[in-house]
């Protein structure tokens, strides 16, 4: 890999980290407010339409499900940064070759080429799957 591309990707890697932990904090806010004001019980800021059962408790829901995303995906962001450092970056973890520039540039902390990524989500959909009956996993 050129030494040009590596800073690229490494920038592009960290205004991404900076972005998703602006993010992460945001949101983490939202979730302890929402955690606050279910636990209060108080409606008094909500409007009336919002103040349906069950609001407070969907909210911080979904902002404890985006928590989670942003964690991980900062997590991958600081992974392939490490990567980056250690010089096994681009690597597919999945079947050891390069994965192509083109990929990086769209998904910079990509662990996986595209056969290798599309092969695991497969095998995810597999597993969940009605008819999995494969028992020789
Ligand atoms: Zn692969």
């Amino acid at each position: 890999m050129e030494t040009k591309d590596i800073a690229a990707l490494k920038r592009r890697l960290l205004q991404r980290r900076h972005r998703v932990s602006g993010e992460l904090s945001r949101t983490a806010d939202v979730a302890r407010k929402e955690a606050v004001r279910s636990a209060s019980g108080e409606l008094s800021m909500v409007p009336d339409h919002m103040a349906d059962v069950g609001t407070d408790a969907f909210e911080e829901d979904l902002a404890l499900s985006l928590m989670e995303k942003e964690e991980k995906e900062l997590a991958e962001i600081d992974d392939a940064l490490a990567r980056l450092d250690d010089g096994t970056y681009g690597i597919c973890e999945g079947c050891g070759k390069r994965i192509p520039m083109r990929r990086l540039r769209v998904i910079p902390h990509a662990r996986l080429c595209i056969r290798c990524k599309r092969a695991e989500e497969e095998g995810e959909r597999s597993c969940r799957s009605l008819f999995c009956g494969s028992s020789n996993v």
